[in-house]
């Protein structure tokens, strides 16, 4: 006998679960790319990302996953030498620091740790200590940690400095799941990804910029041809979109993706994962009541509504994954950059991604399936998680 067998239900933060529509476009043959359908849904697809981004500016679209974003960001405002300021909150922002650091950019990493968020004074510090930073890159959402940061504030402090830095923020796992307003906020130059809150498979990645980065650009020394974000929103010709032929089907996919998000309003969308991560949240809140389960980020202010990190003493987070993925056809994420890969801690923690293409009935059969592993692998945890996350969705509900 097998439990599993059914639907199975991928609850990682990316890729997310894709929507029927989205598969449904992706499954045809292999249209013109020259002429016709494709060219007239990528010209489309270009003003809808700056209407989920919140955006008057630019969007550049790359074949890449979130990674080749990151180069991408940074390709297009520094140069070999210059210098930038990450305030890591977790192992996405170290990420960023590496590929910067690796592309010959001076690198000054402010390591907020992994259940916190930016601290504004040691950034001020940073900040007031030198001048010369060319940009600063921040987390919205750090994946690992599941904390979110606040946008306005870094920019007000830049402004209150008089500091030139671009503000650049990776808001891979938040587009579309967490609330954002690119240029409100004033973020300079954001980078994003498919396969997260855009429901579609992973390939395709984008750079937002404002018009004070674009300007910056065209001085730099040296641009690699690829990642030059400048033919990509200025096309002469079709294929100077993407640097190459167009990723064809995934333009398909994400055109449907969009229309879906627009059609439920952008707005609407934030509500959804807000509405269903507090579901969560209730439930954790009961779970941690005499139990060994903790939620990464305790204040829930903190928290992003598209992901979850938690911890149970090890290994049993990662026996909690293995048991629902061999019993119920659920899989959650593994911990990320909790601890160091060597480090037996580790294996306490686990987490849920709740981005994208998720509804009520998921998020109550993710939160009661998670107590089921619970039981069978032995973690205490309080009761009435259930019930009080039913009574979340109950009261905003529609009557
Ligand atoms: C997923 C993610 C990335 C990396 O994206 P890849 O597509 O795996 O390269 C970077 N930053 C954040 C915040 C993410 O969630």
């Amino acid at each position: 006998m097998n439990l599993s067998n059914g639907v199975e239900y991928l609850a990682i933060p990316g890729p997310s679960v894709i929507p029927e529509k989205v598969l449904q476009a992706m499954h045809r043959s292999s249209p013109n790319i020259y002429e016709g359908e494709l060219i007239d849904i990528t010209d489309k697809i270009v003003p809808k990302l700056c209407q989920v981004a919140k955006t008057d500016g630019n969007v550049a679209m790359y074949i890449s996953n979130g990674h080749g974003a990151w180069e991408a960001a940074l390709s297009n405002t520094t140069n070999r030498g210059d210098k930038v300021l990450v305030a890591a909150t977790g192992r996405f922002g170290h990420g960023w620091a590496e590929i910067a650091q690796k592309n010959g950019v001076k690198t000054e990493v402010l390591d907020f740790g992994t259940n916190s968020t930016i601290d504004l004074n040691l950034l001020e510090t940073a900040l007031k200590k030198d001048g010369n930073y060319k940009a600063v890159l921040i987390t919205h959402v750090d994946t690992s940690t599941s904390v979110k940061n606040e946008i306005a504030p870094v920019r007000a402090l830049l402004d209150d400095l008089n500091h030139d830095a671009l503000l650049l923020v990776d808001c891979i796992a938040s587009l579309a799941c967490d609330e954002f307003h690119m240029d409100s906020w004033g973020a300079d130059v954001m980078v994003a990804a498919c396969q997260k809150g855009l429901m579609v498979p992973p390939g395709v990645s984008f750079v937002f910029f404002n018009q004070k980065a674009k300007d910056l650009q065209s001085s730099l020394k040296l641009v690699s041809s690829y990642w030059d974000w400048a033919p990509r929103i200025n096309p002469d010709y079709y294929y100077k979109y993407f640097g190459g032929t167009a990723p064809t089907h995934h333009l398909y996919g994400l055109n449907v993706a969009l229309d879906m998000i627009l059609k439920e309003g952008i707005e609407a969308v934030w509500r959804r994962h807000e509405v269903l991560a507090s579901a969560i949240w209730a439930a954790i809140e009961s779970w941690e009541k005499g139990g060994e389960l903790k939620a990464n980020i305790q204040d829930k202010k903190l928290r992003s509504a598209a992901v979850t990190s938690l911890h149970v003493q090890t290994p049993k987070g990662t026996h909690i994954r293995k048991w629902l993925q061999e019993n119920t056809g659920l899989t959650i994420g593994i911990g990320l950059g909790m601890a160091t890969p060597n480090d037996p801690n580790g294996d306490g923690y686990f987490r849920l991604g709740h981005m994208g293409h998720v509804n009520a009935q998921m998020i109550m059969a993710l939160i009661a399936t998670l107590e089921t592993a619970m039981i069978a692998v032995g973690v205490p945890h309080g009761n009435n998680a259930i019930n009080k996350a039913a009574s979340i969705i109950a009261k905003f509900s529609k009557p």
